[in-house]
């Protein structure tokens, strides 16, 4: 059992990967400025695991902050999932996104080799291929140029830390390309608590089933694809929390760093999703056609043979068990953590 330090841990995937780390018997640390999360979230992880959490306040941009952390606890691992998430925000202010994103990695990454500490589990996007390859997205891609400045941040640190790896061979990195992480834990304690209007469609469609948003806009509907609406492929939250105990195991034991997407490899329209979500949770989602939005693509799902076939990973919760607990966590928390 090994000693892992998560960044941005009190987050939406990072609150799951601690449960799922837990309940291993994995001792965590998590490092978070909450500037998009709670502590709230990391206690109801402890209720969960009847298990402790060592909760560390604090930034990764701050050197002095993180070589403390690893000065005073003996660091095994790093799952880094730590930074700013907000396309529409990234592109309005690139800076904070590239401190945040960019700098702060590596700010971490120096801590870590100083404190002799390098394996990495670094949480990526199917963004990093940018939107010129046809779907299913395979790892032998090359990836390209991602259409706004929050997966440029990911492309940057992707690509800085395939040279960290070259150039020093005790690094061991995981890059983990997520599609689209939906759900929530099953027991509705944990989820996604996004402020203020969700850019993302889950979050959106579980508001407006709540009757905190009015209707649904489906952001066009005159795409090549099965009904003309845009093709994702959506990823239980807890199935992709279980990647990182994988892509950890399978890190320990190995060098280098190695790519793999974390998608089901299946693709559904923003219609499949709004009419499925209706009939599992019977409850109303009113919606209307709009505009496409900037840079958005037809169809955007994943080859995820490499992770089947090198984690030992295997997504195991279907598109109904998504929003069914996508709709759980709703309900038993309209306004989020803030309710309590
Ligand atoms: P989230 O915002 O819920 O979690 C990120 C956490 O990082 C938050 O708790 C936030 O407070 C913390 N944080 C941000 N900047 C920090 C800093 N400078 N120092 C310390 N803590 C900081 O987001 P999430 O959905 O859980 O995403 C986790 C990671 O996965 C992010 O890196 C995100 O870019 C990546 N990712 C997310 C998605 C998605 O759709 N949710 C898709 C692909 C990749
Ligand atoms: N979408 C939508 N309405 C919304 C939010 C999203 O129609 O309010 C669509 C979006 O155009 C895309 C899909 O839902 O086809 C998934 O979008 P999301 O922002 O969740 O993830 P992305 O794949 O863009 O990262």
């Amino acid at each position: 059992m090994a000693n892992i330090l998560v960044t941005g841990g009190a987050g939406f995937i990072g609150s799951h990967t601690c449960v799922e780390l837990l309940d291993a018997g994995h001792d965590v640390i998590v490092f978070d400025n909450l500037c998009n999360s709670s502590v709230e979230s990391l206690q109801r992880v402890e209720q969960l695991t009847q298990k402790n959490i060592i909760f560390i306040e604090g930034d990764i941009r701050k050197q002095q902050q993180l070589d403390e952390v690893f000065q005073q606890h003996q660091i095994d691992a790093v799952i880094h999932f730590a930074g700013l998430k907000a396309v529409g925000e990234s592109q309005k202010i690139p800076l904070a996104y590239f401190d945040n994103n960019v700098a702060g990695s590596t700010t971490l990454f120096k801590a870590m080799e100083k404190a002799q500490v390098f394996t990495l589990v670094f949480s990526s996007s199917a963004t990093v291929y940018g939107d010129t390859h046809p779907s299913p997205l395979k790892e032998t891609m090359p990836t390209g140029m991602p259409n706004n400045n929050y997966g440029y941040t990911k492309l940057i640190v992707e690509q800085m830390l395939e040279k960290l790896a070259e150039a020093d061979a005790r690094w061991s990195i995981a890059l983990l390309r997520y599609f689209n992480p939906v759900g929530a834990h099953e027991s509705g304690e944990i989820g996604e608590d996004p402020q203020g209007i969700p850019n993302n469609l889950m979050p959106y469609v579980t508001q407006v089933a709540i009757g905190k948003r009015e209707k649904l806009s489906i952001f066009g509907h005159d795409y090549d694809t099965v009904d003309g609406t845009g093709v994702r492929d959506y990823i239980h939250v807890v199935d992709l929390a279980d990647a990182h105990l994988c892509a950890l195991n399978n890190r320990l034991k190995d060098t280098g760093c190695r790519a793999w997407n974390i998608g089901t490899g299946n693709g559904f329209s923003v219609l499949q999703i709004r009419n499925t979500f209706q009939d599992i949770n019977q409850v109303d989602v009113p919606f209307e056609y709009s505009a496409r939005r900037e840079g958005d693509v037809a169809t955007c799902f994943a080859d995820n043979q490499r992770a089947l076939d090198e984690l030992g990973w295997q997504p195991k919760r279907g598109l109904k068990e998504m929003l069914k607990d996508s709709w759980n966590w709703q309900k038993k928390n309209p306004q989020g953590y803030r309710s309590t």
